[in-house]
């Protein structure tokens, strides 16, 4: 029977990590706990695009030991057939995101083997569910030992090791390592402005919400933020019929560049976490004071409505319930809506995120580091935890909690530390390469004496002793005279 496109490049994929002696033996020493359990080397929490692509490199660095949960159903990780509202990527096509430097695993390679060359020409981006359909093979392919509807709802110290409380089971599971690859709260929360606290729950949402977008047809809807996602909510919203949606934005003028999309090129990626301090917090404060623009076809999206409004230099300074409606005050006047978005974004916050508490206090951040100015970015900054080399947390004083330097973040909050690499496409699998070198490097020099006694037992013959003739041997043995 003739291969399809997909079996071709699945019979070439194999083929190619094959080649790679892919998957290499386990080289980490075995661990259990006192009481005799079970001990996992790593167990990722998160299998979204940085938890696959980081499961995938442990185990071609030969560290297989290890668990992947997640909370979502099956193929529903992450935002993109969830809270996530473009129609397409906003990234560009090229990118090679979680393919790790396999051809055959980038996302062209599997659009290519469905669809075609001439079709991946004729693509503009990729469109939003296609990429999640491709995390989905990436997965199967890949065969990543992915455990779904699973929580993780704390972590802590249990002796040398670290303790997941996992869906109310009555033990913990226990492991050496954890790699929080929870996404872009992972270290944090919904960032949500303190009016919201005085309004009814059910005349706002936040944009990761699961919005029920058929009860605002007809409606009034106000959208808050300059976001690609606030567009993005805003063009659902008019697509699926409001009476009229009108975004406000603090800004006197719309960011018009991404500056992040500047900073995707090896120098940035393999320098940034050598820079100091100081130089690494002038460049990701300036990239990110300067605004992110929504892409291009966002705008567009919405330009073709005419019951779309955008009021720029419009922060919200007054926001209340007056009878039904809503009554938003800005320096320009006054509007009245039967809904809000809340486009607001995330905070990285470690005292936000449930499965961090109790191990908050002890965490570094960067504002432990860096005097920080007073300006709404520097004090979001300050909040990032200060990473190691690996993403490991580190602490507040030395030898105060050790458990952190086993806890990788491995998500948005990583930015500040390691650059653009633990959170967007394009340089997952350089970040997810780090981290795992970085395990390594840990898992090995802990257990140095170990690795000392499985050098001094090993034993393979590569001689056996019959492979030469040792001539004074020989001499010796031939009787003289
Ligand atoms: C709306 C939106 C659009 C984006 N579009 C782009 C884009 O076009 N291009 C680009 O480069 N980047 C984009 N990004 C940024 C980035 O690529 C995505 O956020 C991406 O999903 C990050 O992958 P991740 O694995 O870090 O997080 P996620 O994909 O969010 O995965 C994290 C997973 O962890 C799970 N989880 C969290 N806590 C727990 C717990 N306690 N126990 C078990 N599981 C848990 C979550 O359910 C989730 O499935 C976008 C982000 C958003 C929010």
């Amino acid at each position: 029977m003739r291969e399809t496109g997909l079996e071709a490049l699945e019979a070439g994929l194999a083929r190619d990590l094959a080649y790679l002696n892919y998957p290499p033996e386990n080289w980490v020493r075995p661990q259990q706990s006192t009481d005799g359990r079970h001990v996992y080397d790593v167990v990722i929490v998160g299998a979204g695009m940085c938890g696959l692509t980081a499961a995938f490199a442990l185990l071609r660095a030969g560290i297989a030991n290890i668990r992947i949960v997640d909370n979502s159903e099956p193929g529903f990780e992450g935002p993109w057939v969830t809270y996530a509202r473009m129609n397409t990527l906003r990234s560009p096509k090229h990118l090679t995101g979680p393919a790790m430097g396999l051809p055959a695993l980038t996302c062209r390679a599997w659009f290519e083997a469905r669809f075609g060359a001439a079709a991946w020409e004729a693509l503009d981006k990729i469109p939003r569910t296609m990429w999640m359909d491709y995390l989905r093979w990436y997965r199967r392919v890949l065969n990543l030992p992915v455990e779904n509807d699973v929580t993780v709802q704390t972590i802590e110290p249990y002796g040398d090791l670290l303790g997941l409380e996992i869906d109310g089971a009555s033990e913990p599971c226990l492991t050496g390592k954890i790699v929080l690859a929870n996404g872009r709260d992972g270290v944090g929360g919904l960032r949500i402005p303190a009016f919201a606290n005085n309004l009814p729950r059910a005349c706002w949402n936040h944009s990761k919400d699961d919005i029920d977008f058929d009860a605002l047809v007809g409606k009034r809807v106000a959208v808050l933020g300059a976001s690609a996602s606030a567009c993005d909510n805003a063009a659902v919203a008019l697509e699926t019929g409001a009476g009229a949606v009108h975004m406000f934005v603090r800004r006197a003028d719309l960011p018009r560049i991404n500056k992040f999309k500047g900073v995707i090129y090896p120098g940035f990626t393999h320098g940034f976490p050598t820079l100091n301090d100081e130089w690494r917090w002038r460049l990701l404060h300036y990239a990110l004071d300067q605004g992110v623009a929504p892409p291009q076809d966002s705008m567009l999206r919405l330009k073709c409505h005419p019951n779309f409004a955008l009021h720029l230099g419009s922060p919200w300074h007054r926001v209340e319930t007056v009878g039904d409606e809503i009554e938003i005050e800005t320096p320009k006047g006054i509007h009245r809506f039967d809904h809000l978005i809340l486009a607001t974004g995330f905070t990285v916050d470690a005292d936000k995120r449930a499965e961090l508490a109790g191990l908050t206090d002890k965490i570094l951040l960067w504002g432990d580091r860096i005097d920080a100015p007073s300006d709404r970015t520097s004090q979001d900054l300050a909040r990032f935890p200060y990473l190691g080399p690996a993403f490991e947390f580190m602490e507040t004083e030395p030898g105060a909690a050790p458990h952190l330097r086993h806890i990788h973040c491995f998500n948005y909050a990583a930015t500040l530390s390691h650059g653009v690499v633990s959170g967007d496409i394009p340089n997952v699998s350089e970040g997810a390469q780090r981290l795992v070198e970085g395990i390594a490097r840990d898992f090995f020099a802990a257990d140095r004496a170990y690795h000392f006694q499985q050098l001094q037992d090993y034993d393979e013959l590569e001689l056996l002793g019959d492979e030469w003739i040792d001539a004074d041997a020989v001499l010796e043995k031939t009787p003289s005279g």
